[in-house]
């Protein structure tokens, strides 16, 4: 006579974590579309993909913080 042992795991995740990764996820890909123009060109046209804000914040923000780029 044989016996077998069989484990059966479980694992879930939880709500509330799916619900902040979803947050996160959706914040970021607003943060990117902004800053490369793809959301607003449909309001204000080509100068959306010139308009770089975030992309100046954070290039200056490299300079103030001593980092030689250019
Ligand atoms: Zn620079």
């Amino acid at each position: 006579m044989s016996t077998v042992q069989v484990t059966i795991e479980s694992v879930s995740v939880p709500t509330f974590v799916l619900g902040i990764l979803s947050a996160v996820f959706l914040f970021g890909m607003f943060i990117v579309g902004y800053d490369q123009g793809h959301l607003f060109n449909v309001v204000v046209g080509e100068q959306a993909f010139d308009d770089l804000y975030l992309h100046e914040l954070y290039h200056d923000l490299r300079h103030v913080s001593g980092f030689p780029c250019h």
